[in-house]
């Protein structure tokens, strides 16, 4: 069981976990499933009880996809706005499944919408995780044209994480090519951030990734659906991509 003494020492004191929209639908088309939210908010209390200290972007696909219907045609960035609503609902889905788990939580909004939960103030969320709650990022950058992937850099860079945890939905981490559509695609254990950009591999999209190597922020690209595998990651073992500089 996890926070037993023989417990290794977490290796990263601070983490910036990036939950895509997707992480949260399970098996189903869109939406969210609950039971999928239940066993991810499980995955982070365990890492939570053994003292690291977390904070979460996450995103919206799995609600946006749903709108992207009534979104077609429409302008990019009111588009991008109900993509940013999309992840408040996310964040608060989220938080509701981590307090039923134990765990104490604070949502910020980079778009605020003030009786639902706190602004983004950098100051206070650092304060939140030094307070040990786990502090969850909703509405992305609150710009349109970005993505969570790019709020997820910028709030590690902000909250000085130790390294970006990018959860992939039945994904092992960084491939040479695509692996859902090249069978020779190899899988990539450990690379820099600049080889990566060199060759052009799928990491995040390119805005958060350059931010990330600007400002020599490691990323472990991972898939979520182990069950333990950000556990495995805090207590140093080598699961999924290691990308730093
Ligand atoms: N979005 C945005 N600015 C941001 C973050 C998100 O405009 O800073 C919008 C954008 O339309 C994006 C959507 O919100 O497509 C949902 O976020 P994302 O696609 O990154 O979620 P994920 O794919 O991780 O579920």
């Amino acid at each position: 069981m996890s926070g037993t003494p023989t417990e290794p020492a977490p290796v990263y004191r601070r983490v910036l976990l990036k939950l895509s929209g997707e992480a949260l639908m399970g098996e189903m088309s869109y939406g969210t499933d609950p039971v999928r939210v239940r066993e991810i908010a499980a995955e982070i209390a365990t890492v939570h009880r053994r003292g690291v200290e977390v904070a979460i972007v996450v995103g919206g696909g799995n609600i946006y996809r749903g709108l992207a219907a009534a979104a077609e045609g429409m302008d990019r960035a009111s588009g991008d706005y109900m993509g940013m609503l999309a992840t408040v609902l996310n964040a608060l889905t989220l938080q509701d499944a981590l307090e039923k788990a134990n765990v104490t939580t604070r949502v910020q909004l980079a778009i605020p919408i003030s009786e639902v939960a706190e602004p983004y103030i950098r100051r206070r969320a650092v304060r939140h995780l030094e307070k040990h709650r786990v502090v969850i990022f909703g509405a992305g950058t609150g710009n349109p044209f970005f993505t969570t992937d790019t709020a997820a850099a910028l709030r590690a860079a902000e909250i000085h994480a130790e390294v970006v945890l990018m959860a992939k939905h039945g994904i092992e981490g960084v491939y040479s090519a695509d692996p859902r559509k090249d069978p020779d695609a190899e899988f990539i254990p450990e690379i820099t951030h600049k080889e990566a950009l060199t060759r052009g591999l799928a990491v995040m999209d390119s805005t958060a990734f350059a931010l990330c190597m600007d400002n020599q922020l490691p990323i472990v690209v991972f898939n979520m659906a182990g069950g333990d595998n950000i556990d495995r990651i805090v207590s140093g073992e080598r699961v999924g991509t290691l990308v730093r500089t």
